[in-house]
């Protein structure tokens, strides 16, 4: 049987699948079941950071299987401990504690529980506690129920109500509609600072600055999601700093690229005191208020430990910067009417496209048309909503492989052209 007869019968529809089948990987590189290879420039959607079976991983999660895969967080774990000093000393750069789960959604559900526990003990003025969450417009947190309820786009939601309640959707880079929108139950805002699969825009400095002011002045959270964009791939360590670098959040979530394709999700909650005893952020999550079975487990920890490495050391997020600025010289020179313009920093690019100047087949977006023909000529990328393709190679690609990644996109978009 078939791998694709065998998922159609036994494994939950969930998924618009492609109609390949991967089965192995190395470096820019992918093959799937029938010798078929792609340059890999859709990396499982921003995760294989330092592209596939990259051999400092490799060794780091063969070294640790060897010697302990799992053990419970109801003992001491040495790669955690130093995944969690190297997160907090080298890349928040911010007084503060991780706590260390399985996947983006869930580090979000853990941002949503802090920005609760702080409206319990920042109430509002009559004691009842805070709750509200503000997200924007298109924004994506994830599919658990609370972050599913983060998440403003109602195809998300759709069939799922109730919504878990607490929060409200107010426009992205929109500070005159923030301003006014503040209410006593209010306790923190969410954001991207570079929304992933809303499209790749990213947050203005000014509305972020309109942010942290409005936090100043209503004791609220500033939560960001760094799921997608994290860890190198905007150019700078965390892409908030691209944005706004002296901004200072209480609390960032992150997964993807920080494993680099081992199951790891983790989010980090300042040491600021938010009261005049001098009560940390981070002991509101005390003993008993969150838990993981398998969070930050030696094995994964190892193999995050080992992407970090990586990306500081061989300065990967330079070459996210480098890159950035020979694909959007390379693509504004293309002069094609059917690209309306590249976005985004570092190697999170968003090549959004003209529908009026694209022949789509019937039942495909333009973003799904491009990445069809882009496919079948050896180059995998993923849609951004409907009218985007996202380019998210690994961080350590070369010259050369962007290269001839242009070249198949660029004749992929030429070939639906109207
Ligand atoms: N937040 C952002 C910005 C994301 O891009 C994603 C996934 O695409 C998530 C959260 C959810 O992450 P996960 O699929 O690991 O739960």
């Amino acid at each position: 049987m078939k791998t694709a007869d065998q998922l159609a019968q036994y494994v939950l529809p969930t998924y618009a699948r492609s109609p390949i089948t991967l089965v192995r990987g190395e470096g820019t590189r992918v093959w799937d079941e029938d010798g078929g290879v792609y340059l890999d420039f859709c990396t499982g959607i921003a995760v294989c950071s330092i592209g596939h079976c990259h051999p400092r991983m490799v060794a780091a999660i063969t070294g640790q299987a060897g010697r302990l895969i799992h053990c419970s967080n109801l003992y001491g774990i040495e790669p955690q401990a130093k995944l969690a000093r190297t997160i907090v000393e080298d890349h928040v750069r911010l007084p503060g504690k991780v706590f260390f789960g399985n996947s983006g959604a869930e580090a979000n559900d853990g941002l949503i529980k802090t920005a609760r526990r702080f409206g319990h003990r920042r109430p509002q003025a009559d004691g009842s506690p805070r709750f509200e969450v503000l997200t924007f417009s298109q924004s994506f947190h994830g599919r658990t129920l609370g972050s599913m309820a983060a998440t403003a786009q109602t195809k998300i939601q759709e069939g799922f109500d109730p919504l878990l309640p607490g929060f409200r959707y107010l426009p992205f880079n929109d500070p005159d509609a923030l301003r006014p929108a503040i209410r006593p139950e209010t306790a923190a805002i969410l954001l991207e600072p570079v929304q992933g699969e809303g499209g790749i825009h990213p947050a203005g400095a000014g509305f972020l600055h309109t942010i942290v002011e409005l936090c100043r002045a209503h004791d609220l959270l500033l939560l960001f999601d760094e799921i997608q964009c994290g860890f190198g791939r905007c150019g700078e360590s965390m892409a908030w700093r691209t944005i706004a670098p002296d901004i200072q959040p209480d609390g960032i979530s992150w997964a993807k690229g920080l494993g680099g394709g081992v199951p790891i999700g983790a989010f980090w909650v300042s040491d600021r005191a938010i009261d005049a005893d001098g009560t940390a952020l981070s002991s509101l999550m005390g003993p008993g208020s969150h838990a993981s079975t398998f969070g930050g487990n030696p094995l994964v920890c190892a193999a995050a430990l080992a992407v970090l490495d990586e990306i500081a050391g061989q300065d990967l997020a330079a070459n996210a910067r480098h890159q950035n600025s020979r694909i959007r010289a390379s693509i504004s020179a293309w002069k094609l009417p059917a690209v309306l313009e590249v976005r985004g920093p570092g190697l999170l690019l968003g090549v959004a496209l003209d529908p009026a100047a694209l022949q789509v087949p019937a039942g495909r977006t333009p973003a799904l048309a491009v990445t069809d023909e882009c496919r079948k000529r050896g180059l995998l990328v993923v849609p951004a909503g409907p009218q985007t393709v996202r380019l998210l190679p690994p961080l350590n690609v070369t010259c050369q492989d962007v290269d001839e990644a242009l070249a198949i996109l660029h004749d992929a978009i030429t070939s639906l052209s109207a």
